[in-house]
């Protein structure tokens, strides 16, 4: 077993690292304190930076490269700007890797190259005002008529929502209940009949888009079936890797705010001397380190062991779990340490703290990862219903 990073690694984590901060850091309150989406020029940089689309085949315009590089570049920019790393995300990890992994080629063809481009990004539409953990009683309905799928229904909170050029939306196609009447469809922004909510007003995630998606009769063309009915748990395989990606958000920020909690230990003083010569204040840092760099194991161990592929369901959760509730931790600690600083927007821990907590709703929440893991565990499934 070895844990090290490669050459090629360390030096990519540097080449993201000096980016984040050049390039990201001196923007950041801003995106932030305005709720501005990533500029232009920014995603520009990442794309000629080969940040877009790492794992993505090269065939396809993507970097061919591995889970755990995108995952390295994820966390160097999160550790400054969750909305930073937000593209490499969606590029990498995200609702892009369904059509990679499940799609036609003629999907393949359409989609992936302008992601990898910084053309297009693309989001899921999973959530419903009234399927969110029960996901599998989702009622969006995609009905085939002739050439094309007719779908009505309502997405709820969807990352990228209003401003994603395409969205793979989990629908329903039959009329079996449950997962086996679901499959997933490509639905492109601007096909008539599909519009959007208001944006989300969320306690973070500034600068990340999120709204509702309304479907009112809108026809989509019979190709853009990615996932037919019945194959729910291909979105769900795929959707592990993206619940890696949603912990190394985690890990960023926390690795942000073990950074500022350091700093900001040797430079405020009380009782004449500099925080960090307290052992209450030396043992909330070692907590920290220890949370975050645990954290970071389970994370590169799943994404290491998928390769070029998708992780498994038990590394993947426990990975996920253990960064959402290592974040929201790490976060209070470093802005508690912060003292009445910490709780002011002056400083950048607020943020992360607020932050930090989405992540361990987006994407299933703590307590349904704790019943998969469980589930794996003892080798059996649990029906929530019965
Ligand atoms: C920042 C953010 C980004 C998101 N991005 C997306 C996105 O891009 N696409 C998308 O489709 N959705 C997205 N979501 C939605 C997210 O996936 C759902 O909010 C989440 O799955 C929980 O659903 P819910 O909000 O309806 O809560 P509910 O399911 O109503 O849960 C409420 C509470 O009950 C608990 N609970 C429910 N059932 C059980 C059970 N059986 N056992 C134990 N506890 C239970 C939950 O853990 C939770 O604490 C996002 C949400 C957030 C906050």
């Amino acid at each position: 077993m070895d844990f090290k990073l490669t050459e090629e690694q360390k030096m990519l984590k540097q080449v993201v690292h000096d980016f984040a901060e050049k390039e990201v850091r001196p923007q950041a309150a801003e995106w932030e304190a305005k709720a501005e989406f990533l500029p232009e020029d920014c995603l520009k940089k990442m794309v000629e930076l080969g940040l877009v689309g790492m794992p993505l085949p090269e065939r396809y315009g993507g970097q061919g490269q591995t889970a755990l590089d995108a995952i390295l570049a994820i966390e160097e920019l999160a550790r400054v700007s969750p909305p930073a790393a937000h593209p490499v995300f969606e590029s990498s990890v995200g609702p892009v890797r369904v059509i990679e992994q499940f799609g036609t080629e003629e999907l393949k063809q359409k989609y992936i190259p302008p992601v990898c481009r910084g053309e297009m990004s693309i989001a899921v539409g999973m959530t419903e005002p009234e399927a969110g953990s029960a996901l599998t009683d989702l009622a969006t309905k995609a009905v085939l008529e002739g050439d094309y799928y007719v779908v009505n229904g309502q997405k709820r909170f969807v990352t990228g929502g209003g401003v994603a050029e395409a969205y793979v939306v989990y629908v329903r196609l039959g009329e079996e209940r449950g997962a086996r009447g679901v499959g997933g469809l490509v639905i492109e922004k601007g096909t008539p009949g599909f519009s959007f909510g208001k944006q989300e007003q969320f306690m973070g995630f500034r600068g990340i888009p999120g709204c509702d998606l309304i479907f009112d009769d809108c026809r989509v063309p019979k190709e853009n079936l990615v996932v037919k009915q019945g194959e729910f748990r291909k979105l769900m395989t795929a959707f592990n890797l993206e619940r890696c990606g949603n912990a190394t958000m985690c890990l960023g920020i926390a690795q942000g705010a073990l950074e500022e909690a350091i700093r900001y230990s040797q430079e405020r003083k009380q009782f004449g001397k500099e925080i960090c010569e307290f052992q209450a204040v030396q043992l909330m840092l070692a907590d920290m380190a220890m949370k975050v760099e645990a954290a970071r194991l389970l994370i590169y161990r799943a994404v290491f062991n998928a390769g070029v592929g998708l992780p498994s369901i038990l590394e993947s959760n426990l990975a996920k779990c253990f960064a959402n509730e290592m974040v929201r931790e790490v976060a209070g600690l470093a802005l508690q340490l912060h003292g009445g600083y910490g709780y002011s927007k002056e400083y950048p821990i607020e943020r992360m703290f607020r932050d930090g907590w989405g992540w361990g709703i987006a994407g299933g929440t703590i307590q349904m990862q704790k019943i998969t893991i469980a589930s794996q565990l003892l080798n059996r499934r649990f029906d929530q219903r019965r």
